[in-house]
């Protein structure tokens, strides 16, 4: 079951469960991360059962989340993850395009599909064609990982730049607590609540 948001000319919309604007634990160094609203794909044991329904998030421009990025100080990556990114292929590939011509980041894409389901979809390959990271794949909870930015270890790196390498995802820290200007504490990374495990 497709989630995509309303697709409005070269600015579509894209229904987000939750943003993080400086994450040291979903990529390497800081990170802006991105959790899409919807997953039809229903991995047994996934964290994330709030991200499967495919409305009841806000629904925002890409544009507008391109300017949060870009107002943020100090990052030097986007990470996308939900939820499935990329059952919003309009808005993951607008976003990533925008994020790839303004800026200098890093864009690692995180998915429940397989790299060969990605290929296969013309949209979802053109998501993720400014990506320098993907990594690929379902959950597997009997192959319980939550390293590297994979939950489980038949998830696949597929590099699409030389910009990050095995020493930097190894390097990712499991887990973090954010604790925000009004107090709410939030749990995230590969052993977090928010973005973990995929
Ligand atoms: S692990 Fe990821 S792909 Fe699998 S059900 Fe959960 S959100 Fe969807």
């Amino acid at each position: 079951m497709a989630v995509e948001g309303d697709a409005v000319g070269a600015d579509p919309r894209w229904r987000i469960h939750s943003t993080l604007a400086r994450s040291a634990a979903n990529g390497p160094g800081l990170r802006f991360v991105v959790w899409s609203q919807g997953c039809s794909l229903r991995c047994p044991g996934c964290f994330n059962p709030d991200t499967h329904p495919p409305h009841g998030a806000g629904l925002r421009r890409v544009s507008d989340v391109v300017d949060d990025v870009l107002r943020t100080d100090g990052v030097q990556g986007v990470t996308l993850t939900g939820g499935e990114p990329l059952e919003q292929p309009d808005a993951v590939g607008a976003f990533c395009a925008a994020i790839r011509r303004r800026t200098d980041l890093g864009i690692i894409v995180l998915t429940g599909f397989s790299r060969a389901e990605v290929e296969g979809d013309a949209r979802r390959a053109a998501a993720v064609a400014d990506a320098d990271l993907v990594v690929a794949g379902r959950y597997n909870a009997r192959l319980r990982l939550g390293a590297g930015l994979r939950g489980s270890s038949n998830k696949e790196y597929w590099a699409l730049t030389g910009r990050y390498g095995a020493a930097d995802l190894a390097g990712v820290p499991e887990a973090e607590l954010v604790i925000g200007a009004d107090g709410t504490i939030t749990l995230t990374g590969m052993h977090g609540w928010e973005g973990g495990p995929r």
